[in-house]
């Protein structure tokens, strides 16, 4: 192998061309950058950086320093067409790379709005560096603010407009907060919380049309005829897998590119990984799953690069994830698809609880809010053969930490 190509330089395709190099590959690396800057991490994009607790340096992975020194090309394109019989990627500038081994690193893009008005002035999702340098200047003057979504991105940005003073309106189709990721207990936590920063929430409610005035945002047009005046609005409604290339160039897809255990797509030469990767996951019974996190993003990167480097393995790693909203920190080990039993440990009035979630006797995640402990004990335990019950983790005193040591 003495070629690698990656397209992507988010999380993932970072992730994979550090990893070659910690492996001593010694080939040629390209690393296919179509943002115009160094890559940077995301989820600073909702949080630090919006609240200027961070510049834009911080979220840059390495300097560009790294890159040259590492004899990583970063090459300032854009991958559009896959010649998988010439195993050549052509670049949208024309140019191409030649390839032993392509990597497919191209992340997901927001699900748009599909209402009238979506393309107003002062309409925002999140997912880019220019959306965060444009939605911060806004949050100085912006008075009423309208978030479309409460899943993590929604809710994230609802915390850091209500602490810049706005008052923020969340509209959501679902009943409750983060409902496709948490358990109801620790929904209700975050709804109680956002409450008391001065969130509203209207749940069951979808948005009809924003409304513009000279071609800027003024109000928000729920379905039930409410109007509610905005004079920024901001929508978090899931994302979609960045597929194109892969589609075009006849790789299976289901969800996202598909791949198998080992990370690979239909094409031996080609792997995939990251947000735009479906793949088999242990911890979903064996089902393809799409996982939008920056563990599932590095994990799989560090796999790809030893197997690149001849140590094949499949990919088993354990789900995490975190967010940070407001003052509070929630951070989920494990998938929690089909719990149909909670056991909560602390007190939810004190904003540091952990919720077990069980399908049957199987504990298949832990969600921790202010309690790391736990969260690192859970991840240990989730990582070994099942044997935590409900049973034993709901007797009086019981506690994570000391039960995993
Ligand atoms: P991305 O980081 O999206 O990178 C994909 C890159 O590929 C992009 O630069 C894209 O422009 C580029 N690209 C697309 N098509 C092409 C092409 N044809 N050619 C070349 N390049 C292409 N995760 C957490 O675990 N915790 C968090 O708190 C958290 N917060 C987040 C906050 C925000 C605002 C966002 C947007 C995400 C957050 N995430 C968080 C999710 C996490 O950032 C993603 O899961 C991670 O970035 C995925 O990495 P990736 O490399 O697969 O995709």
């Amino acid at each position: 192998l003495n070629s690698v190509v990656i397209a992507g330089a988010g999380h993932a395709g970072v992730q994979v061309a550090l990893s070659l190099r910690q492996e001593g590959f010694a080939g040629r690396i390209a690393l296919v950058n179509d943002e115009p800057w160094l890559p940077y991490q995301r989820p600073p994009l909702s949080k630090a950086y919006l609240l200027g607790k961070i510049d834009a340096t911080a979220m840059q992975f390495r300097p560009a320093a790294f890159y040259a020194e590492q004899r990583i090309d970063l090459v300032a394109d854009r991958g559009a067409a896959i010649d998988r019989q010439n195993r050549r990627l052509l670049l949208a500038s024309g140019a191409a790379l030649d390839y032993d081994h392509l990597v497919l690193a191209t992340g997901a893009h927001n699900r748009p709005l599909n209402v009238p008005g979506a393309a107003l002035a002062g309409v925002y999702g999140v997912k880019t560096r220019a959306d965060a340098e444009a939605l911060a200047p806004l949050l100085a003057t912006a008075r009423r603010v309208v978030v479309i979504g409460a899943g993590f991105i929604g809710l994230e940005f609802a915390a850091v407009a209500a602490a810049a003073g706005a008052a923020v309106e969340v509209l959501e189709l679902g009943e409750r907060p983060m409902a496709r990721a948490v358990s109801p207990q620790m929904s209700e936590l975050f709804r109680a919380a956002h409450a008391s920063w001065g969130v509203n929430f209207r749940f069951r409610t979808a948005v009809s049309e924003i409304e513009g005035d000279n071609g800027k945002a003024v109000a928000v047009r729920a379905a039930d005829g409410e109007r509610l005046p905005a004079d920024l609005v901001v929508y978090g409604i899931g994302v979609i897998p960045n597929v194109a290339l892969a589609l075009e160039a006849g790789l299976s897809i289901d969800n996202g590119i598909r791949v198998d255990a080992n990370l690979l797509t239909s094409d031996p030469h080609i792997s995939a990984l990251g947000d735009v990767a479906s793949f088999p996951c242990l911890q979903n019974g064996e089902r393809l799953t799409r996982l939008e996190s920056v563990q599932n993003a590095v994990d799989q990167g560090r796999l790809i690069a030893a197997r690149l480097t001849g140590k094949p393995a499949p990919y088993t790693a354990l789900p995490w994830f975190w967010t940070d909203q407001g003052n509070l920190k929630l951070q989920i080990a494990g998938l929690s698809t089909g719990a149909d039993n909670h056991v909560v440990l602390g007190n939810p009035a004190t904003q540091q609880v952990s919720v077990l979630c069980f399908r049957g006797e199987q504990l298949l995640a832990v969600e921790s809010c202010g309690r790391i402990g736990d969260h690192m004990a859970a991840r240990k335990i989730l990582a070994r053969p099942p044997a935590l019950t409900p049973a034993v983790a709901a007797a009086p005193g019981f506690d994570l930490k000391a039960w995993e040591a």
